[in-house]
């Protein structure tokens, strides 16, 4: 039994959550049809929802065209069939962020960006998105922050120990942002260079969870956030060479998830935590699903390197029964 019972006899709240879908269409096409075939009443994407083939400034434009065209047409197309379907979309690290504007100018239609809002989801629970990841090991860096940066006014020295090991590890602290320089249609937007001390300059990710979007309503909160926590859900396998950005914790396998998120689930303890970004911790764990005190955290650990899609599918109301399939 568990507080939300009375509501799930009143209804059934069929929820999807997958990520790092990366564009590939014909895992939205098995993401849909299986969103048809059980009636889902939301469909939550954590980041990484663009294609990456293009570079550059094409990658920019091509992701553009990719989320008003491909993505509004798909989901169009679904919501003929499920109209009171919510899609509840996050960006992560390889979605260009100059393109984020289109959701503040609410150009998209049927589908709805969750970066840094907090919007009602169903009866006493509300979804919150978060995009940033920790400094990673690639050179788009739109979305990559420090996990503490200057804020150092954190209460656990076992926090700051685990940041500064990870730093000594090889992390990338220079890069490309995405950004609208707006000077006509063709020459809207630049990758710009960026280097450590304007990332510096982006403050941190544990500042950013001490706003009151985070904080407020812990036990009606689903909390989207495309990196996963730091030790949860994170296990990701270093490249030879350069790659690496933490401790090996066996063979070249690591830890790559946040210290700052993990530091805001356990103080604050959310109801629900949904996470992407590290695509083969559940081949290489087998878990999908933990808990961080009373918080069940959960990823889909999809790939889009296969048409595959990985899914999770569970009662909002009941993440704890959650399934992962493989469509
Ligand atoms: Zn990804």
């Amino acid at each position: 039994m568990n507080i939300f019972s009375r509501k799930q006899s009143e209804k059934s709240h069929q929820t999807i959550f997958t990520a790092d879908i990366h564009g590939v269409i014909p895992q939205y096409k098995k993401l849909l049809a299986y969103a048809k075939k059980i009636k889902a009443d939301q469909i939550i994407l954590g980041g990484d929802i663009t294609p990456k083939t293009a570079r550059g400034l094409d990658l920019i434009v091509s992701q553009r065209d990719f989320l008003i065209q491909d993505l509004s047409r798909m989901f169009s197309n679904l919501k003929n069939d499920l109209p009171n379907t919510g899609i509840y979309v996050l960006f992560g690290n390889d979605d260009a962020k100059a393109n984020h504007d289109l959701f503040v100018a609410d150009e998209i239609e049927p589908y709805t960006a969750i970066h840094g809002k907090r919007l009602p989801i169903a009866d006493g629970l509300e979804i919150v998105g978060y995009s940033y990841v920790p400094m990673s090991p690639w050179g788009l860096k739109d979305w990559d922050k420090f996990d503490y940066g200057k804020v150092v006014d954190i209460s656990d020295q076992r926090l700051i120990e685990m940041n500064l090991e990870r730093m000594d590890y090889g992390i990338r602290t220079s890069g490309f942002e995405s950004k609208d320089v707006s000077k006509g249609e063709k020459e809207k937007f630049k990758l710009i260079r960026v280097g450590k001390q304007d990332l510096l300059h982006k403050g941190s990710i544990s500042f950013d969870l001490q706003s009151p979007i985070y904080l407020q309503n812990p036990e009606k909160t689903i909390f989207v956030a495309h990196a996963p926590p730091y030790g949860h859900l994170d296990v990701a396998r270093t490249s030879n060479g350069g790659g690496l950005f933490a401790k090996p914790i066996k063979d070249r396998l690591i830890h790559a998830g946040s210290v700052a998120m993990l530091e805001y689930i356990e103080k604050t303890q959310p109801f629900l935590t949904l996470h992407g970004h590290i695509h083969s911790t559940v081949k290489r764990t087998g878990e999908y699903k933990t808990n961080i005190g009373n918080t069940i955290s959960m990823t889909a650990g999809n790939s889009p390197r296969t048409n595959n899609l990985a899914i999770l599918v569970f009662d909002l109301y009941n993440p704890q029964e959650a399934q992962r399939i493989i469509l």
